[in-house]
């Protein structure tokens, strides 16, 4: 960052800076990484810490629980699916997650509930939630399966 956009001044301090960001009537508050122009004091956010700092408010509403349409939607994105991708995951029309998300209706508590792992294995790097909804939509037709039985650790 070399200059200020609103004022034009290169004086800009790097530092952490307050950030909020408001989902479903709740205020989320936090420090992300940045600038502040000394000169007008506007505040500038390295984008990399900002998805950082959404992804924080995603695992937190996804461990803590959710209800509203925006809070889905937030977390729909922050997993990085379209509305589309979210009804096919699901087994439901995009007109439901449509009507989910302007809060139209209410999803019950299982289907937020795989949101909210689509979530967190997003965050994590992983698909286990994905890949075992598409396992239930078309189980394997093997009429015999060899298993390992292990210990447990
Ligand atoms: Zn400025």
């Amino acid at each position: 960052m070399k200059r200020c956009v609103n004022c034009g001044e290169s004086d800009l301090v790097r530092g952490t800076q307050p950030y909020t960001i408001d989902v479903g009537g709740r205020t989320f508050a936090g420090d992300v990484k940045g600038w502040r122009c000394r000169s007008c004091s506007e505040r500038y956010y390295d984008g990399r810490a900002l998805e950082r700092f959404e992804g924080a408010v995603a695992r937190w509403l996804a461990e803590h629980g959710y209800q509203t349409g925006d809070e889905l939607r937030f977390l729909r994105k922050a997993a990085g699916l379209r509305a589309a991708d979210l009804a096919e995951a699901l087994g439901v029309s995009p007109e439901s997650v449509s009507h989910w998300e302007t809060g139209k209706h209410a999803p019950d508590v299982a289907t937020r509930n795989v949101l909210a792992a689509l979530v967190l294995d997003a965050l994590g790097g992983k698909t286990t939630t994905k890949d075992r909804l598409k396992a239930l939509r078309s189980p394997p037709r093997a009429r015999r399966v060899k298993v390992g039985a292990r210990k447990a650790a």
